[in-house]
This record gives structure tokens, C-alpha cells and sequence, in this order.
């Protein structure tokens, strides 16, 4: 057992849930998410109110991409305000919740292949923070996050089948009732990004999400793994891998047999899927 600074709660060791938790993939899309009130956003408060509650949560983030993986080991975790351009007021919102040490701990210790690394300077970027603020707004449920390991052998990242296999030794976390949501956007192209946040979606964004729904649904995790086999659409949804990962992690994460429902889907700027999933 052990003290948290402001010596009311008592931090459990972690131990055995009774109840596996579910696990969230979020497409998080714009900032300005944090302070809209939309279909989205209702859809995330909608869902934490929903779901068990966690012992603590565990986020994959697209915005930490680092050179092997991490998880933030401090026990206050500081708000970063990684976007920039944005209105004054989404700079002023911060999301003090309590950070996770004992349960970021038992994620670097459930990996045997993939080493995962303790970190202290991080904290919750906005792929973590811009959703739990709306799923949990009191900020009362410890969070810790993980990194994406963005490291190139020879120009080559490495594959996505490195991440599903690093992913899938962290399935006994559920046990432990974390709660782990990768958040990213499994169609996210900024460069062909249209300014009006309501804009009807590209063909090729179409095409893709209707792929990975199709292949979600089915369990084809392969298929998910190669997206790169989906056709021309799938280099447009997917420039570059960081927002596309935390999707691997999810599906890394759903037990054989276990269901998956979407607890969102649309579009935002034309170019980014905010389909969201849910396993167990
Ligand atoms: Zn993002």
C-alpha cells in the first residue's frame, strides 16, 4: 500500500480484478474537440459513464512517438498542450488526475520479448487528455501513458507486427481492471485536411474506414496488420504510421471470441475517421 501526495487515497497495489476490463480504440481527431460539444464528444461522456469503472487508465498515445516504448512512471502526470494555432481558451484546460507508477510498473514488467522503459518528464499529451476529459471529467481515475516506439533500422520502422506482438503481452493489464485505450485516428491525413471541421469526407476516407469496419468486424487482424494491401486508399488514410498504431494495439489486445462494437463513427475535416471501437 502506498500514500499519494494529498494523503486522503490510498493507492492499491495492483492485484486481481475480478471484472477484464474492456479495451477502447478513440479516433480523437481535432483539438478543438476539448471545449466542442458535439455528437462526439457526447459519445465520450457517454461512454464513461457506461463503462466499469477502472482502477486506472492506460493510454496509447499517437502523439509520443519515441526511440524504443515508455510509459510515464510519474505520480502527477503535467497536462501537455501539444497543438498549436488553436483559441486561447484550449490552452487554459488542464487535466490534473493522479498518475499510475504501480500500474505502469506492471505494464514494463508483463513484457518478456519488447522491453517497455519508465519515464518521468512526459506526462498526458492531448491524444489522452482531450478524451478523458469529456469520459471522465473529474479527473479522479489514475492515468499513465505509453509511447509508440517510432524507432527506423535502416529507414524502415519497425513493423506493425512488432507492435501487435509487443501489445499482446500487455492483455493481463485488463485483469488488473486498467483500462486501455489506444488514441489515434485510423484515417488521418492533415495534409489534405478541408478547414470546415463538418466537411463531407473524401472518397479514399470513405473507402478506407469501411475496410478496416469490414475487417474490425470480421477479426481479420492480418488484414488490419497489412493495411498497406487495402488498395490506394490505404496511402492516403495512412501518410504516416503514428495515428494508425494505436489501433494495432487495440485489436493486439481482443481476446479470440471476444466482441467489438463501434462506439462512434464519422468524419472530421474530410480527411480524419473519428471511428472509435470497443473490445469486451
Ligand atoms: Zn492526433
Amino acid at each position: 500500500m502506498m500514500k499519494i501526495d494529498s494523503g486522503l487515497d490510498i493507492k492499491q497495489e495492483p492485484g486481481h480484478y475480478t471484472e477484464k476490463m474492456p479495451a477502447l480504440f478513440i479516433g480523437h481527431g481535432s483539438p478543438m474537440n476539448i471545449i466542442l460539444k458535439n455528437d462526439f464528444t457526447r459519445s465520450l461522456r457517454e461512454l464513461g459513464r457506461n463503462l466499469p469503472e477502472p482502477q486506472a487508465i492506460m493510454v496509447i498515445s499517437a502523439h509520443w512517438l519515441t526511440d524504443g516504448s515508455y510509459v510515464t512512471c510519474m505520480d502527477k502526470p503535467r497536462t501537455i498542450h501539444d497543438f498549436y494555432g488553436f483559441p486561447e481558451e484550449l490552452y487554459q484546460v488542464n487535466y490534473p488526475s493522479p498518475g499510475a507508477s504501480n500500474y505502469a510498473e506492471s505494464a514494463i514488467k508483463s513484457t518478456i520479448k519488447a522491453k517497455i522503459e519508465c519515464n518521468k518528464d512526459w506526462g498526458l499529451d492531448h491524444a489522452s487528455w482531450a478524451v478523458l476529459k469529456h469520459m471522465y471529467p473529474e479527473a479522479d481515475i489514475p492515468v499513465f501513458e505509453m509511447s509508440l516506439d517510432y524507432s527506423f533500422n535502416d529507414w524502415h520502422p519497425k513493423s506493425l507486427d512488432y507492435h501487435y506482438q509487443l501489445a499482446s503481452e500487455l492483455v493481463g493489464l485488463r485483469e488488473k481492471g486498467v483500462l486501455i485505450i489506444g488514441s489515434g485516428n485510423l484515417v488521418h491525413n492533415l495534409q489534405m485536411i478541408d478547414y470546415n471541421i463538418d466537411a463531407q469526407p473524401f472518397d479514399w476516407a470513405l473507402e478506407f474506414d469501411e475496410k478496416v469496419k469490414f475487417n474490425l468486424l470480421r477479426g481479420n487482424h492480418e488484414d488490419l496488420i497489412h493495411f498497406e494491401n487495402m488498395g490506394t486508399a490505404a496511402s492516403y488514410a495512412i501518410p504516416t504510421l503514428d495515428h494508425y498504431l494505436p489501433l494495432i494495439y487495440v485489436i493486439a489486445l481482443q481476446g479470440e471470441d471476444e466482441p467489438l462494437k463501434f462506439t462512434y463513427e464519422g468524419f472530421q475535416h474530410g480527411s480524419i475517421s473519428m471511428r472509435g471501437f470497443q473490445v469486451g
